[in-house]
């Protein structure tokens, strides 16, 4: 195996793959209420040249995927992705982002098939609120959800809340109390200047420094270290069940720490979510190429992948035209 190494010395073991840019919600913060422009089907990657991709990369030296979107659980056959995924030699931890409304559904034959654990973004806890924010949806499939992946071991369960001034701010302290109760990392993720253009302003950005400082006034935060802490900073109340995460690709970004590429939906690896620049593999892959000629491709995007992204240079943040959702979460 060679080792999978950036210009900057970080070895790049981790990547996400999105396997659609659809989905079932519209989030006020990710994508206009028309949602935004989707490409084609026949350009997006098949199950089977998402498995080979995957294979190429975990020879060079990925050991951790996680599966995303768009809404990765309104993908066709995804039990048999997973399926796949789970059973490629090197592959350590195989994890999926989701909204949760298909949870319920799939969660028992995503953990039969190898998933190990979810992430669910969740952004109130109150089902009115919830409609609001994702356009339409149905808190009591996310909380169905979110308890059958708990009962087939898809654990530890982590709750992704993007807190946004105006919207869900009020929140933050209600999602605090749950990981006293619960066993669930709560993470806070900042609201990054990417997704619907009408909706971004900076205004509405919360900083992680401002969260904890809340979080503070209800109890001290203990720090902990967790085997998988990724990006995340973990905190918890004493006696809790669960954790307080925070993650700050803003006011702390983590970029010389960062670990991953990125696979878009139709076939390009991004070397960072901010990047500019994406390779494709979707051409060669369909004109014949070999693993070999994917190999040197995929080296190719390590080689160029920027030390950090640079949406904090200016005085104020720059904006990313695309959502999230058309990229990979
Ligand atoms: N649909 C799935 C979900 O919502 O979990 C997976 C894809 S979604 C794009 C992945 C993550 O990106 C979600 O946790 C969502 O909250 C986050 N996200 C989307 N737009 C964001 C933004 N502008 N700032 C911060 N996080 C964002
Ligand atoms: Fe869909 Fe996830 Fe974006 Fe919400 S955050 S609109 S669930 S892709």
């Amino acid at each position: 195996m060679s080792r999978f190494i950036d210009s900057y010395n970080r070895q790049i073991n981790y990547m996400r793959i999105s396997i659609t840019d659809r989905c079932n919600l519209r989030c006020v913060y990710c994508m206009p209420s028309d949602g935004v422009k989707t490409v084609n089907n026949k350009e997006i990657l098949t199950l089977e040249e998402i498995i080979r991709i995957a294979k190429i990369a975990t020879d060079l030296g990925v050991r951790k995927i996680r599966i995303t979107g768009g809404e990765p659980l309104i993908r066709k056959n995804i039990v048999y992705l997973i399926s796949s995924l789970s059973k490629l030699p090197y592959v350590e931890d195989l994890s999926l982002t989701t909204n949760g409304l298909l949870l319920k559904q799939y969660a028992h034959s995503l953990a039969l098939a190898g998933l190990k654990r979810v992430n669910i973004s969740l952004d109130s806890l109150d089902a009115e609120k919830y409609k609001s924010i994702t356009r339409g949806g149905d808190i009591k499939e996310v909380i169905e959800g979110i308890k059958e992946a708990e009962r087939w071991g898809l654990t530890p369960i982590k709750i992704n809340v993007v807190p946004v001034r105006g919207f869900n701010d009020s929140e933050i302290e209600n999602f605090a109390y749950l990981s006293i109760l619960a066993p669930y990392q709560i993470r806070f993720i900042e609201f990054m200047p990417i997704g619907d253009k009408e909706f971004w302003n900076e205004k509405r950005y919360i900083t992680t420094n401002e969260i904890k400082e809340r979080l503070l006034s209800i109890a001290p935060l203990i720090p902990v270290t967790t085997e998988k802490s990724g990006p995340a900073n973990y905190f918890k109340f004493k006696d809790a069940k669960g954790l307080i995460g925070f993650i700050s690709p803003i006011s702390n970004h983590f970029c010389f720490s960062c670990n991953r590429l990125r696979l878009t939906a139709d076939g390009k690896i991004r070397p960072c979510l901010f990047s500019k620049t994406e390779i494709d593999l979707k051409s060669p892959l369909r004109h014949g190429a070999s693993d070999e000629e994917i190999k040197r491709l995929l080296r190719l995007s390590v080689e160029i992948k920027p030390l950090r992204h640079e949406i904090n240079e200016e005085d104020s943040l720059c904006y990313l035209n695309k959502s999230i959702s058309q990229i990979g979460g």
